[in-house]
């Protein structure tokens, strides 16, 4: 891939560093300083405000058409977004399961109407979206999903659980994925809704991971009605409609997580030239030097892999199993990043968010115990490994 910007590019790159320099929040900068982020519950607020200061800008949405608030460029403006955001330290955005999956997925298999009601309030952030795949018995075997959709005229009856349901208990839509066919072959059965999170029958039960944050849910339904009009991409073809949202998945997390892995090693960086080891900086030990530069290497690698999935986009083809590969690599590049801030802190690693000594109020804790999630969250790193297995090497099905 030619990564030389054209004129064009180049301007649109302008106008988004001005933009950051202008509005980026005072007091997200210097905390952010002090360790990287993630969304946490305390600043919802704070990053629902952001998203819409980003929208108005016209800085969401980039590759969606104008007619749906959209910007109508290519996936060549969405990466040089997502690196000046990077070097900006900017805020994560909110509604990324809206922006990121349910969007492009309504762009694709929507009705005029569904496209009209439901695009431009994800990119506004006034409707945040949340993904109802994984039960307690279907998560990598997705397709044992067994919640169900039962016609009554007009409607469906939905009954089931789903579970790991991020931000389901802000949400107000879930991409729900239900069975319509009990007695069709697994994967044929299944219906994708468009499901109102604030519909009689909706239960959402927060679930406190390592962290001590309840980022995600288990939701229970219980004879929820939904209109047929909700159906997306079609009855029974639900299967189809899901696998592309998975596709926007890895791509919009190969975007993302560039930013977010740039923002930490900078972040780690800082924090190894503030930590005296012996009387020195850290970034005097060997060890530490060959790790952090290692670290850079392999930030570097799956930002080159994300512009390989790039390159394809705008040739005309669909992302292949490179997203597989990003998202190894990425799993396995931030772990270390985190074991690496745990290394640094030397025996203050032990201390958490409240004891006076703890490291930067203990946020490399938190990052550190939320990244045992990346091998898991966005599907498995074995089950990414049986996708390059098949489609790379030509293995047979596991
Ligand atoms: C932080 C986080 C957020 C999440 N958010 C959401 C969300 O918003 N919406 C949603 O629907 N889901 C979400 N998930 C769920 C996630 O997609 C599932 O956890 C994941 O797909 C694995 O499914 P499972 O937990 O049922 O594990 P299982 O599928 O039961 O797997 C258990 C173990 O067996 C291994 N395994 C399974 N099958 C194979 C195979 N064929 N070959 C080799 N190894 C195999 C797996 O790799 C894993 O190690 C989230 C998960 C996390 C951790």
């Amino acid at each position: 891939m030619d990564l030389t910007l054209t004129p064009e590019q180049q301007a649109f790159r302008d106008e988004v560093r001005t933009w950051l320099r202008k509005n980026l929040p005072q007091e997200w900068t210097s905390r952010v300083v002090a360790g990287p982020d993630v969304p946490r519950p305390e600043f919802y607020g704070f990053l629902r405000e952001w998203q819409r200061k980003l929208h108005e800008a016209g800085l969401l949405g980039l590759t969606w058409p104008k007619e749906y608030g959209g910007r109508g460029l290519t996936f060549m403006e969405e990466l040089i977004l997502h690196q000046e955001l990077a070097l900006a330290k900017a805020p994560p955005i909110l509604n990324i399961l809206g922006i990121g999956m349910a969007g492009p997925t309504i762009i694709a298999y929507g009705t005029e109407e569904q496209k009209k009601r439901y695009l431009a309030k994800i990119l506004s952030c006034e409707e945040i979206w949340c993904q109802g795949y994984s039960e307690p018995n279907a998560g990598s075997d997705l397709a044992s999903l067994q919640t169900k959709a039962a016609r009554d005229g007009d409607s469906f009856i939905v009954n089931g659980q789903k579970v790991w349901t991020s931000v389901a208990h802000v949400s107000d839509w879930m991409m729900l994925l239900a069975r319509t066919d009990p007695g069709a072959e697994r994967h044929k059965g299944i219906t994708y809704f468009l499901l109102d999170m604030h519909s009689p029958g909706v239960t959402v039960r927060p679930l406190r991971q390592l962290t001590g944050d309840a980022e995600f849910n288990e939701v229970f339904f219980e004879n929820v009605r939904v209109p047929a009009e909700n159906i997306l991409g079609g009855l029974n073809n639900g299967w189809q409609v899901g696998i592309t949202t998975l596709m926007y998945e890895r791509l919009a997390l190969g975007f993302g997580l560039q930013v977010r892995m740039r923002i930490a090693l900078d972040a780690l960086i800082e924090l190894a030239k503030r930590t005296k080891k012996n009387g020195e900086s850290a970034t005097q030990d060997p060890l530490i030097r060959q790790k952090l530069a290692q670290l850079w290497i392999d930030t570097e690698v799956f930002r080159y892999t994300g512009a390989r999935a790039v390159t394809k986009l705008l040739k005309g083809e669909l992302p292949g199993p490179e997203a597989s590969t990003g998202k190894i690599w990425w799993c396995d590049t931030h772990q270390r990043l985190q074991d690496l801030a745990m290394e640094i802190q030397g025996p203050y690693q032990q201390l958490t968010k409240g004891s006076d000594w703890a490291v930067e109020h203990g946020i490399w804790q938190y990052t550190f115990l939320r990244s045992r999630a990346n091998s898991v969250e966005g599907g498995t790193t074995e089950i990414q490994r049986n996708i390059i297995g098949e489609r790379v090497l030509g293995l047979p099905k596991g």
